[in-house]
């Protein structure tokens, strides 16, 4: 699966009630969805950590849908190297 093809799972799955709750209220849940990620990495339970880091892709992909936002274009911008110091592995200071 591309990160395009995510995104429009999750477009799919949550654009209509993600768009009718807004952009503020969208990003208070993926704000939320990062805190139970942070507990999650306390506890350090692997089947949690797995959930709670789909949860916050989920979430962030939401909202660069609602921006209008390409998720696949977010992605690349990492390929072929660091896009700000253009070196693979990254050496920025
Ligand atoms: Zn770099």
């Amino acid at each position: 699966m591309t990160i395009q093809e995510f995104q429009n799972q999750i477009e799919k799955l949550y654009f209509e009630k993600d768009e009718k709750r807004g952009i503020e209220g969208t990003f208070r849940w993926f704000v939320e969805e990062v805190g139970e990620l942070a507990k999650a990495l306390r506890k350090n339970d692997p089947k949690n950590l797995e959930e709670e880091f789909s949860d916050c892709l989920a979430w962030l992909v939401s909202l660069a849908s609602l921006k209008g936002i390409d998720a696949q274009k977010c992605v690349q911008r990492y390929f072929p190297h660091c896009p700000k110091c253009k070196k693979l592995p990254c050496s920025c200071p």
